[in-house]
């Protein structure tokens, strides 16, 4: 487990351990030795996979590329994460990730344990038959491990419905005659997938931040008692137009902006790609900056022939400007430790809402509490990727498919119920929201770790 993630559970342990609040059941040593080995199994991957997958480039020549299935744990049921493609991928960042998920799933309440996978390239370099080539040898060399009621992989970064229909497809003629459908989430709807799951991520991010702010304004007689730092800093923002920025346009940013500009309450001032920033103050048309990143391999226009082009007015700005833009709030939906302790002080935004997995580092996150900052954690806002591919692997599973409507219904209950649960506790405490949601996923995987008899 990284270094930010272990700390926090470890954050986690100690409060709940003398709150109280877990396994009152034990008393004395018995309790003190469970939570230990709480922290023993929460801070450990169960198994660990890693291949060197061998790939015959267009070229003729043979590589051998790096490629991991890091399984966290399964108390709640089969793994399940993403497989990453990035050339930044390797074994601790696979390994932190899985135990993100682990996390993720069970602040939630979704029946799947934590795993995570990752292969080490940059897949912009790779044509689409080398592609094809990693997602099947990928698919060979871990088929033992993976499968429907073991572990079930989804896309990441650098992943989607192409790669996981390949996944599918390969491990369908591996497994001849067994169940498919739910060894991949992700897919395509033509090959099984969910209507919805594409843009699951992003509206759930998007849900997250308006519920936050609203669960302010409509409990605020309540709340006022509380002398709360966050609820002071949540009553500068709700219930008036903001000014929005957002780092990343790709399935996660672009979702969160489209929200965003459908609802038309909010102002997306500023919004970045691996190339640009484009600001505006008035609000960027949204619907044209993804009409152009249609046409053009999913990039953003990057300079004033590209926005004449595009039809769209803005200035072009360096990549990281969107950081540190003057906006009410910032969503972080590209790579991870973007904010850290070298540039958070140049961060203007004081409601922060993490899109991707492990944006923001302890240091950095420790400054934001100083400064009173909302920071909706990776697992609550992002859950939505993982619940819908819930909702996937059900209807796999029945071949029985759900309507749009259904699966964001579905979406959005499943995440006001954790935020009912999460909000009240984090709006009474000076804790961060991120300690709030670990403290809870902590508490109910203690409660299975314990029924299962895995703490002796
Ligand atoms: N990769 C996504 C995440 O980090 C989705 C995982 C899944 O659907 O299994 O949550």
């Amino acid at each position: 487990m990284g270094r930010q993630t272990s700390a926090i559970v470890e954050q986690s342990l100690r409060m709940l351990l003398e709150n109280n609040t877990i396994l009152p059941q034990l008393d004395g040593t018995k309790r003190e030795q469970a939570f230990q080995s709480l922290g023993a199994i929460l801070s450990t991957p169960n198994k660990m996979h890693k291949a060197f997958l061998r790939i015959t480039l267009d070229s003729g020549v043979v590589v051998r590329i790096p490629a991991y299935r890091i399984q966290h744990n399964d108390a709640l049921g089969p793994y399940k994460g993403g497989i990453r493609f990035h050339e930044t991928v390797n074994e601790d960042e696979v390994t932190n990730l899985a135990a993100l998920m682990t996390l993720k799933n069970a602040l939630h309440d979704v029946p799947f344990g934590g795993g995570k996978g990752g292969v080490s390239i940059s897949p912009r370099q790779f044509s689409e038959r080398e592609l094809y080539m990693i997602c099947k040898k990928y698919v060979q060399y871990f088929s033992d491990i993976l499968g429907p009621d073991k572990d079930i992989p989804a896309p990441d970064m650098g992943t989607g419905e192409r790669e996981m229909d390949w996944m599918t497809a390969e491990y369908k003629s591996i497994h001849p005659g067994k169940p498919y459908l739910g060894s991949f989430t992700g897919k395509s709807i033509s090959c099984g997938g969910s209507l919805g799951r594409r843009e699951a991520t992003g509206k759930g991010v998007y849900f997250s931040f308006r519920y936050v702010l609203d669960y302010v304004n409509e409990h605020l007689s309540l709340l006022d008692l509380h002398q709360n730092p966050y609820v002071e800093t949540a009553k500068k923002y709700m219930n008036k137009p903001l000014s929005l920025a957002i780092q990343g346009f790709g399935n996660v940013g672009s979702v969160i902006a489209a929200e965003a500009f459908r609802e038309g309450k909010h102002r997306v001032v500023a919004v970045s790609d691996r190339n640009v920033t484009l600001y505006q103050e008035q609000g960027l048309p949204i619907d044209k900056l993804i009409n152009y990143c249609q046409l053009h391999q999913g990039e953003l226009p990057a300079n004033e022939e590209q926005l004449q082009l595009a039809d769209v007015k803005a200035e072009v700005l360096d990549r990281e400007a969107v950081l540190y833009s003057d906006v009410d709030v910032l969503f972080l939906a590209a790579l991870e430790e973007q904010l850290r302790v070298d540039n958070i002080h140049n961060v203007k935004a004081n409601v922060i809402v993490e899109g991707a997995n492990a944006p923001i580092t302890g240091e950095a996150d420790e400054v934001l509490a100083q400064r009173q900052a909302i920071v909706i954690p990776d697992i609550l806002a992002n859950a939505g990727g993982v619940i819908v591919s819930y909702f996937e692997w059900l209807q796999g599973k029945d071949t029985r498919f759900f309507s749009e409507e259904q699966v964001y219904e579905l979406l959005y209950d499943k995440m006001k119920t954790t935020l009912d649960q999460v909000l009240p506790y984090y709006f009474r405490t000076p804790q961060q929201l991120r300690q709030c949601c670990y403290n809870h996923a902590v508490t109910r995987l203690s409660n299975i770790l314990y029924r299962q008899g895995k703490l002796y």
